[in-house]
């Protein structure tokens, strides 16, 4: 049995969490339960499958909740709530699934207790890679990716020798806006950012999917997680979504890993390896009816976004995290209309040249350099 912590437990990984769990009761069960702001979606989970630790964003959020439930979990708040159920005493892995660099703290708390992680929350990799995976070799726990593509990578090199890699090749669907130049991306619409053609996920990482930045943060994220140069790491437009990633090695040997685009899948796999499980309503891949696949080269000047992500991870130290906080900053000011689409970039790039790099931040100087920034964003927009 395996007792597991989940945070940012209403959005869309967090729900498709539960249901993998709740499909695995004689292997799953849910220890803690942390969210944001969703009482509804809270309220039905939290009554299914019951965890003893339950964390709301604020006082008022979970004072709406508790009426509301079935039974009398240890309730908390805000992120000191992310931190109690990230460390819950009988948990054995922690899901990150909130969104944002606020998952940095209570990642970190949770492998300093000794818990092995499943990362969805790919903002902790990229604004302190160094710290998080630091941690992971020091305390001996294990870090297994959510991320699709990144959970295809971590399959294709089982059984592998690390010396053989060559390189990582990640796929990339193009987003909302794969099929417009840049000139017809001045103008578009919050509600046109967020149809994403493959993919129902939440709001942030859709308009990430958008301009990009979301491969741009799956570079450094894969940078950590396999220990790979920014120079092996290659991404190739890939329209349906079905080949998650590949992986090339010196023998020139590719291996992909393949399967229709259902979160659900690398969820288990990220609670289940190196076994399998069976998930029920996950369609299998019908390569008879999908036909052709297609590939194209991801270019950084229609892609600028990408750019910035390869120049932020080579420039190392703190400029990941410049990175990661402007575009979490100018998401926000897109979805609440205050910038156009085309801003999101260049807000990110101006951000990254006023910065001057510290080699190695600790965590305090990161949380400082990421509140600065999301500051003077909010503060010049
Ligand atoms: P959502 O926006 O759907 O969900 C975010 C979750 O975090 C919600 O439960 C939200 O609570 C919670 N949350 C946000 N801020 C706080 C806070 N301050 N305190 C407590 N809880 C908070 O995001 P996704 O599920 O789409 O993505 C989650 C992470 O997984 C992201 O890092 C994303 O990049 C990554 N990811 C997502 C994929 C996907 O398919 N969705 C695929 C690969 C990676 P509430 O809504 O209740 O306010
Ligand atoms: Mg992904």
């Amino acid at each position: 049995m395996k007792r597991i912590s989940l945070i940012g437990a209403t959005g869309s990984i967090g729900v498709q969490t539960c249901d993998v769990i709740e499909q695995h009761p004689d292997l799953f069960e849910l220890e803690a339960y942390a969210f944001g702001t969703n009482v509804d979606v809270a309220e039905e989970w939290i009554n299914r499958l019951r965890p003893k630790y339950v964390s709301a964003k604020n006082i008022e959020v979970l004072e709406q909740l508790k009426p509301r439930l079935t039974y009398e979990p240890l309730f908390f708040i805000g992120l000191e709530g992310l931190i109690a159920c990230a460390t819950a005493e009988r948990a054995d892995v922690v899901v990150t699934a909130v969104v944002g660099a606020v998952g940095l703290e209570p990642t970190l708390a949770a492998i300093e207790a000794g818990k092995d992680i499943a990362l969805a929350n790919k903002e902790t990799l990229v604004t302190a890679g160094h710290l998080v995976t630091a941690a992971v070799k020091k305390h001996g726990v294990s870090l297994l990716p959510v991320d699709s593509e990144h959970s295809a990578i971590y399959q294709c090199l089982n059984g592998e020798r690390r010396d053989d890699v060559s390189k990582i090749i990640l796929t990339a669907s193009g987003g909302s806006f794969r099929d417009k130049s840049r000139e017809e991306l001045e103008g578009v619409t919050v509600a046109e950012a967020l149809a994403h053609p493959n993919w129902s996920m939440g709001a942030k990482i859709t308009i990430d999917s958008a301009t990009m930045f979301n491969k741009g943060l799956e570079v450094i994220e894969a940078h950590w997680l396999f220990d790979i140069d920014y120079n092996d790491i290659e991404v190739v437009l890939h329209r349906e979504s079905i080949i998650h990633s590949m992986v090339e090695f010196k023998d020139a040997a590719v291996m992909a890993q393949l399967g229709n685009p259902d979160m659900r899948g690398p969820i288990l796999y990220a609670l289940s390896a190196p076994k399998r499980l069976e998930i029920e309503g996950n369609k299998r891949l019908n390569l008879r009816e999908i036909g052709t696949l297609h590939f194209a080269e991801a270019d950084l000047t229609r892609y600028p976004a990408l750019r910035l992500a390869y120049e932020a991870g080579r420039a190392g130290g703190s400029m990941p995290t410049v990175l990661n906080a402007a575009n979490e900053a100018a998401v926000e000011l897109f979805l609440n209309g205050e910038i156009a689409f085309l801003d999101i970039e260049r807000i990110v790039e101006q951000a990254m040249e006023t910065h001057t790099v510290i080699a190695e931040p600790t965590l305090e100087e990161i949380l400082q350099i990421d509140r600065a920034v999301r500051e003077q964003i909010q503060q010049g927009k």
